[in-house]
Order: structure tokens, then sequence, then C-alpha cells
């Protein structure tokens, strides 16, 4: 069993584009993304803080906007366009989720696609189902390729089973595995006999946020297991954060697993970054 360490290449992601930023034109202004959040759900200011943190580590500067939960759907969509047309900003994020009654494509429609660091706009997402090499791609399907490129995983024919069919996780991870040459199969809360396709899957990738759903029995000796799921439980009067996967039970069945914390969590918030400094040298240095 090998444990794939998301914590190691989140700092080799890190350093990488610390070096790149400091090679840049000291003349040029440098990248900039402005994070969009709108009211105040504490797992997003999580979140927040650490894009604030990563981007700080690299030079990158963040500028983090604060809009009150009532705001308008229509005044929200004007604060997006005016974010995205300020030339000194190459990425813009909007920090979901958002209250309910605002329209959510709406607003992720209203993002410059070229400024789109999240993947989110129906431009990207289309080009990413289409398979244009241009595509931003959300930044947890990128943080799961880059895990498999770099623990040298060839996808090319192999089955992919993933858990979770969402806008944001799911469906960019099903569609950049068949992009690689895999073969995928979606599984979701309808799925009858989830076990069935996991265990005939060679690479599991769960992104559901129930914790201990892939059980021993869900899995066979051989596999390769990538726990996106987020999951805060209660144990013993504990707090703890753990996946999908029941990573103690299965870690010594599968070949390689990611852990929670310290799997793709690590990436995504690196991945974005990577996004960022991708389409800010798209601007200035092609
Ligand atoms: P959503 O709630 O949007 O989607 C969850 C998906 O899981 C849905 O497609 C749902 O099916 C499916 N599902 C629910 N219950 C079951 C079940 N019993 N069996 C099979 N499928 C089920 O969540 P997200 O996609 O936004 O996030 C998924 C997880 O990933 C969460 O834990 C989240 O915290 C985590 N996450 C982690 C990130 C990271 O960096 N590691 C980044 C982003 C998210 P249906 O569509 O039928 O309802």
């Amino acid at each position: 069993m090998k444990i794939l360490d998301g914590i190691e290449l989140k700092k080799e992601i890190q350093e990488k584009l610390a070096k790149k930023i400091q090679g840049f034109d000291s003349g040029l202004p440098k990248p900039n993304l402005v994070i969009i959040q709108v009211g105040d759900n504490t797992t997003s200011n999580v979140y927040v803080r650490q894009k604030i943190g990563f981007g700080k580590t690299i030079g990158a500067s963040v500028n983090h906007v604060k809009l009150s939960g009532k705001i308008e759907e229509k005044e929200l969509i004007i604060f997006v366009r005016e974010a995205c047309a300020d030339p000194l900003v190459h990425g813009v994020i909007v920090q979901l989720p958002l209250p309910e009654h605002i329209k959510k494509d709406n607003v992720l429609d209203a993002i410059d696609p070229s400024k789109d660091v999240d993947g989110m706009t129906s431009v990207n997402v289309k080009k990413l189902w289409s398979g244009d090499k241009t595509a931003i791609v959300p930044a947890t399907a990128r943080g799961v390729d880059t895990i498999l490129a770099k623990y040298h995983v060839d996808l090319e024919g192999k089955h992919v089973v993933i858990v979770g069919r969402s806008m944001l996780v799911g469906k960019p991870i099903f569609a950049l595995m068949i992009e690689r040459g895999a073969t995928a199969t979606i599984c979701h809360s309808k799925t009858v006999d989830l076990k069935k396709y996991t265990r005939e899957a060679d690479i599991i990738v769960s992104a559901v946020g129930k914790a201990s759903l892939i059980t021993k029995d869900y899995v066979r000796a051989g596999q390769i297991v990538i726990d996106v799921g987020i999951n805060v439980t209660e144990e013993e009067g504990e707090r703890h954060l753990r996946g999908d996967v029941d990573f103690e039970n299965i870690k010594d069945i599968v070949e390689m697993i990611t852990p929670v914390p310290g799997g793709i969590g690590p990436l995504t918030v690196a991945c974005l970054f990577e996004n960022l400094v991708d389409a800010y040298a798209k601007k200035f240095l092609s």
C-alpha cells in the first residue's frame, strides 16, 4: 500500500509557483486573484483563509471582498463584471455557496472566461467537455489529475469510477478522466448497488461528503482510491476531519490511497493558484 501525499505535492507546486512569479519581469504586476464572498458562511471563511495564506507564500496578491448576504443578484453580477474588467486582476472567483435568492449560474457566467480560475463559466465547462486543451479546469479535478500523474498512474484504458456528480467536483473529474483515455463511470445517490461499481474499478474517486461511505466491502486489492470528501465528524467527544473513505480499514487492502486530511484538500488550493498563474502567463507571456 502506498499513501499518496498531497501535502508534499502541494509544497512542490508552491515552490514551483513562487519561483515562476519571482522570475516574471519585475516591471509587470504580480498575479492578482479577487475572491468574492457573499455572506458569512463559516466553511467558506476557512477556505478563503487558506487561499489568502497560500497566495502570500508564492508572492501572488489576493484580494478578498466580502459582500452582504442580502445583495441582489443584479448588483452582484455588476460587481463581478467590474472586478473582471480591471486589467490588474488576473483571476476572479465567486466563493460558493451563494445565498438561496441568487442564481449561481447567472453569477458564474458573469466572470470573464479568461479570468475564471475556478473553471465554472459555461465557456470553460464546454471547453473541458469538448476536450479543448485551453479549458481552465476546476482546481479539485486538476488536483486529482496532478496526484495521479505524480505517482505515475497511467490512466489510459483504466476504469475510473467517480462517486458524486456535482458540477464543481464529480463531473469535471469525469470529463478529465475520459480526456486522459480512461473509461469512466459516474455514480450518485440514485445508483443502485454502489459497491458493484466501485469493486469493478481500477481507480475509485469519491466526492460525496459522507464519512465512511466507502467501506472495505466497496474495494478490492490492487485498486487506487482517491478520497475527495471532506467531513467533520464527532467521535468520542472529539471533532475529526474525515474523507468519504474508511481509510484505516481500507489502506492495507488497496494499492494506493489518499488520506484525509493531507490528500486532495491541500492540492485543491495549490491547483487554484496554478490556474491563476496560467491565466496570468497567457495574458502577459504569450
Ligand atoms: P455535492 O453535495 O454537490 O455533491 C455530492 C454528490 O454525492 C452528489 O452527486 C450526490 O448525488 C452524491 N451522493 C450523495 N449521497 C450519496 C450516496 N449515498 N451514494 C452515492 N453518491 C451520493 O458536493 P460537492 O461535489 O461539492 O463535494 C463533494 C465532497 O467533496 C464534499 O465532502 C466536499 O466537502 C468535498 N470537497 C473537497 C474538496 C477538496 O479540496 N478536497 C473541494 C470541493 C469539495 P445526487 O447528485 O444524486 O444528489
